[in-house]
């Protein structure tokens, strides 16, 4: 983690593997059609 946010790879991968992360935990644009593309 960094200030709070999940940090992922460029897969949205954390370094837990199999655990990924999307949306307004991770230090990207806090919008919902962000964290949408971020899961697809
Ligand atoms: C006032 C406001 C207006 C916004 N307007 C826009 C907009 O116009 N356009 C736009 O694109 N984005 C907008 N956003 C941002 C958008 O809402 C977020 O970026 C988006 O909802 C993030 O999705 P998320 O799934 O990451 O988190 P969230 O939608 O916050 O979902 C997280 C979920 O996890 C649950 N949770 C938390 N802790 C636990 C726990 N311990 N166990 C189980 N469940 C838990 C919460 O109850 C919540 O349901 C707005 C945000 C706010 C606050």
């Amino acid at each position: 983690m960094d200030r709070g946010y999940v940090l992922v790879d460029e897969y949205m991968r954390t370094n837990v593997s199999p655990l990924s992360a999307v949306g307004d935990l991770v230090p990207t644009l806090q919008l919902a059609h962000v964290g949408f593309a971020e899961g697809t």
